[in-house]
C-alpha cells in the first residue's frame, strides 16, 4: 500500500543534527501519525514520503524553518524566582500561560539560568536554530479510519485514545 492522503504510516526514526551527533531515535514500535498535510508530522518528511511504501527508507534534511523554526532571541525573558517552585535549576522545563492569556497561549519555556532572585527564561524549542538529519524507515501504511480522518489524528491499536478536547466518545 502506497502513503497518500489519508493513510495512516508507521515509521523508525533516527534524528541527528547536521554534524551528525545524535538526538533522538524511536524506540519500540515507532512514530505514527496520519499522512495527508494534518500537521501531525513536519511537511517536508510527509512530502519525501508520499507515495512510497513500507521498507522506504530515506534521509531527509531539515532546516531550521522545516522544522523548530528559527532562533528568536526575543522569546528570552527574565522573571522573578519567586514565580517559581523552591526547586528548579538550569535545563528544567516549564509550561504557563502569559499574563492576560487563556489556556490557547500555553507556552513553553525553558530555564537556562538562575541568579539571585532571577531566573532567565528561554521560550524557543531546545531544537529552535537547528537543522536536522532525520533516517526514517517505513514500517507500516494503513489506511486511515473515518473517525481518524474526522479527529485529524491517529487512534490507538484498540480504536480508543484519551482526549480531552473531543466531545465524542469512542
Ligand atoms: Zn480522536
Amino acid at each position: 500500500m502506497k502513503i497518500a492522503k489519508n493513510t495512516v504510516v508507521t515509521l523508525s526514526m533516527a534524528v541527528t543534527d547536521a554534524q551528525n551527533n545524535p538526538i533522538e531515535e524511536t524506540s519500540g514500535d515507532g512514530f505514527t501519525y496520519l499522512h495527508g498535510g494534518y500537521d501531525d508530522f513536519f511537511p517536508k518528511i510527509e512530502e519525501a514520503l508520499e507515495g512510497q511504501e513500507v521498507g522506504f527508507k530515506s534521509t531527509i534534511q531539515l532546516e531550521p524553518d522545516d522544522a523548530f523554526g528559527e532562533y528568536d532571541a526575543e522569546l528570552v525573558r527574565v522573571e522573578d524566582r519567586s514565580l517559581f517552585p523552591k526547586e528548579i535549576e538550569p535545563g528544567m522545563m516549564f509550561e504557563g500561560i502569559p499574563e492576560g492569556g487563556t489556556e490557547d497561549d500555553v507556552e513553553f519555556f525553558t530555564i537556562t539560568d538562575i541568579e539571585g532572585d532571577k531566573v532567565v527564561l528561554d521560550g524557543n524549542h531546545p531544537l529552535a536554530g537547528q537543522a536536522l538529519r532525520c533516517t526514517v524507515t517505513v514500517t507500516e501504511v494503513r489506511e486511515a479510519s473515518e473517525e481518524e480522518i474526522e479527529h485529524q489524528h491517529v487512534h490507538g491499536a484498540d480504536g480508543h485514545h484519551d482526549h480531552d478536547d473531543h466531545e465524542t466518545v469512542h
